[in-house]
This record gives structure tokens, sequence and C-alpha cells, in this order.
């Protein structure tokens, strides 16, 4: 069953922000949904207004098959955690637990005492149960919040604003695998808000990737994290993150793809699934994502695609070792490259949608329509403009690759390298971050 849906979802509040576009969810009961993006994307508005605690300017709200656009919040059975805690200070743990059941006449007092005994013992906090939230840590603060939050009985959703951003980083990885451990338990229904990407792949059963308001990417975290459906998100996941790099496309019928990055290419083998949904694209300027795991060092034994470069610095992270390597690739600045206007200007009617994509995009690159062949690349690749500066401007953040190395045995400073690539994990983007290699996309 659904537990929530968002339909067409947007909120604009008075001073003019658009926090929230248009956005249209689903999240399954017993589902535990993360809700991803930077600071200032609209996560906790989009929480506020499945909690009723911000009305939305367009777009419904169904809580458990019902339309919720005009419940008000105590009428949701809907439970809510904040960053904080939000603890009443002047009770002790035990009354904080307490106060959701006073408001309920049928339970009595000795049957409130053994549900915050039991909640207590359910979140190891039987220990705090006579101190007040100032006396207690941060990850006990944060277990009180998820038990008063419970206590009343499972409600219809769970919704978590950034519950483990205050604690520090041991303390959040091990509450973390605790509160998943209790919410797969219980099978509560969860929408988690949080900015940090390790967590999102840790705890979600599926990921909602949120760029300026509106839905950028949904899916499992693996999905999400080895599929991304533009280049926003696969930067946005991944630590080291992803390399993006600007690069022509050159199709030779028949035979391959070309990822030109000028001096230095990789090729993608005709029979690549990758390669026929890429020929719309030939002469234009894309982006291509390496993941820093798809690069290995070469050695004469390595088979496939090599990239060269020198090595500009090399960093110890204990697990593992970080090279950067100068490549001369130009480089992405993923804030210039955007796909609203292009989903907005769909949503009109006007030129978008795949089709019409491709059709652009053929049209650039050859003037008569037909994709071209050998012969013909050279001739398409000047109608398409390959020659001309990219659309999109990186800032200039410098021109590196970013390898993982077990160990950096033969590598030093200044040294030129190689590195094998592992081309089916390399992704093509078009210049507005929009994924063009997969056919699942
Ligand atoms: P963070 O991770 O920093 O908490 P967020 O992704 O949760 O950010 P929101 O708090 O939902 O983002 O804010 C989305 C946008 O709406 C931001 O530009 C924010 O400045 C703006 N905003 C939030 N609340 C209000 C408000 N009450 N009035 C006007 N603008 C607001």
């Amino acid at each position: 069953m659904t537990a929530v849906v968002l339909d067409q979802v947007t909120k604009v509040y008075d001073n003019g922000v658009l926090a929230v576009d248009d956005v249209s969810l689903r999240v399954d009961s017993g589902e535990l949904l993360v809700l991803l993006g930077p600071s200032g994307c609209g996560k906790t508005t989009l929480l506020r207004i499945i909690a009723g605690l911000e009305e939305q300017t367009a777009g419904d709200v169904w809580l458990s098959g019902q339309i919720a656009n005009e419940l008000p919040p105590q009428k949701r059975n809907v439970a809510m955690v904040f960053q904080d805690g939000a603890l009443y200070p002047h009770l002790t743990v035990r009354d904080n637990l307490a106060f959701p059941l006073h408001s309920d006449r049928t339970v009595d007092k000795l049957a409130v005492q053994d549900k915050v005994r039991e909640m207590a013992h359910g979140l190891s906090i039987e220990q705090t149960l006579d101190r007040r939230p100032s006396m207690l840590s941060g990850g006990e603060r944060q277990r009180v919040a998820m038990g008063r939050a419970l206590i009343r009985g499972k409600p219809a959703v769970l919704l978590m604003d950034e519950p483990l951003a205050s604690l520090d980083v041991s303390l959040r990885s091990g509450l973390r695998a605790e509160i998943s451990a209790l919410l797969r338990s219980l099978r509560i229904t969860t929408v988690y808000v949080t900015h940090d990407q390790v967590e999102a792949l840790s705890l979600a059963d599926r990921i909602v990737v949120l760029r300026d308001g509106a839905v950028e990417d949904v899916g499992t975290p693996d999905r999400v994290y080895h599929d991304p459906r533009s280049a926003f998100v696969a930067a946005f996941l991944g630590s080291p993150p992803v390399n993006l790099a600007w690069a022509t496309i050159w199709v030779i019928n028949g035979d391959r793809v070309v990822l030109d990055f000028g001096g230095q290419h990789l090729d993608l083998a005709w029979t690549d699934p990758r390669s026929e949904p890429l020929t719309p694209y030939h002469g234009m300027s894309m982006i291509v994502g390496i993941r820093p795991e798809a690069l290995t060092p070469w050695s004469a034994k390595t088979d496939g695609s090599r990239l060269c470069g020198r090595v500009s610095s090399l960093e110890y992270h204990g697990h593992e070792w970080m090279a950067r390597l100068e490549v001369g690739f130009r480089p992405v600045d993923i804030n210039e490259v955007r796909m609203r206007p292009q989903r907005r200007a769909m949503s009109n009617g006007a030129a978008g949608g795949r089709r019409g994509r491709k059709a652009a995009a053929a049209k650039a690159a050859s003037p008569n329509g037909a994709v071209a062949g050998r012969r013909g690349r050279k001739a398409a690749a000047a109608a398409a403009g390959a020659a001309d500066p990219p659309r999109h401007h990186g800032a200039h953040r410098g021109t590196h690759l970013l390898v993982r190395l077990d160990s950096p045995k033969g590598w030093a400073s200044g040294q030129q390298v190689a590195v094998a690539v592992d081309v089916p994990n390399v992704y093509v983007f078009d210049g507005d971050g929009r994924r063009v290699d997969s056919p699942l996309v």
C-alpha cells in the first residue's frame, strides 16, 4: 500500500522563493525514503508540507489513501523528529516520553509508565529516565526524541529532519545503524531528510535527490549511485567525487563511438549498448563522468582503454591513497549545468522530451539529418560547431582526475603515469547534465 503520495506539489513562499517545484512522489508502506540534496534544495519544506505544518501553493498530498490537503497536523497521524530533538527542557526524559500520551485519556497512569519503560528499554535509555535533556549526550537526546515520536504507536508516517546532523561522526554511524534497525523491525514508513550522501546510501530503501526544489533522480541507493540520471546526481553521490570532463562525441558508424577529451580519448565499441543512444550527439560537446574506482594503474598486462596524466599529488587516507592526475581535460562546473530549463520547456509542451532532444541533436550534428559515417564525420562536426567554444564554461577548478589506489607503489608526484579505464562504468551526459548513454534513462 502507498502511505504518502505527493502529486505535483509546489511551494512558493510569500517572499517569492520557489522552495518546492512540481514534486510528485510516492512512499510505500514500511518504506524508508531519504530526501537528499544540498542546503536550500527544499527538503525541510517538503517534510513540513507532509506534516501539514506548511501549506503547499499547488498540488495534492495524500496520506494512507486519503487526500490530506485540508487536514490539520494533529489529524494526520504523522510523527516528526528534528535535528535538535526539540525536547521540553524542563521535563525529565520520563516526562518527555510520556508527554504525547497525556492527551490520550484512554491510557491510565500505570499503562503510561509501562509504555515509557518499554520504549526506554527499546532505545537503551533506561538509565537516563530521571534526567533532564541538558544532562544528556546528543545521541541520547535523539533517542528520546525518537521514543517520543513513536510512543503513541505506529504513525502513518515518521518524518525525520536531519536527526543525526548535530552529532559527532563516530556517534552518527552507530546511531544510524540503530535507527535503521528499529525502523525496519517496526516497519514504520519513514521520510528522512539529510544532506549527507553516506547517510542516504546506507539508510535508504530509495533515495530522492533534490536540486532547487525539484526531483533530479529517484531510485534505490545502488541504482542512483551506479546509474545516475544526471551529472548533478553523479557528482552529489560518491566520495571521492566522480570525475567530470567535457568531451566531443564522434560516431564512426558501425565501428565505434569516440569520447574525445582533446588530446586523449576513450572508445566505446559499436556493440556497446551505449553506442546507439549516443549517435544523435555526434560532434557535440558532452559531459563524461568517470568514478575514481573505475580507474586503476595501467600495467603491461592490462587490456583496453587508458588515459595518461602527470601525478600532481598523492594523499594518504588510511585505508587507501588518493592520486590526482593532471590530464589536460576541460573540467565541468556542475553549478553551471542544469536540467531545469529544458524540463520546464517540456512541461509547457515546448521543444523538449527525448525525441525532440534527439531530433535537435541530430539536426545540429548533420544538416541532412543523417548520422555521419566515417567520411561524413568531419563535415557534420563542422556543421555541429564542434570546434566552437563549449556551450557551458566551467569555472576552471583544475583538470585533475581522481584515482583511488591501494598503494602508491611505483607512483610519485611529478611522474607521468597511465590508468586503465573500466569503460562500462563511464557515464555520458548532454550539455544540460542529462544522462544520455543509457537505454534505461
Ligand atoms: P537545509 O538543508 O539548509 O535545511 P533544505 O533543503 O531543508 O535546506 P528548505 O529549508 O526547505 O531547504 O528551504 C528551501 C528554500 O526555501 C531555501 O531557499 C530557503 O531559504 C527558503 N525558505 C525556507 N523557509 C522559508 C520561509 N519560511 N520563508 C521564505 N523562504 C523560506
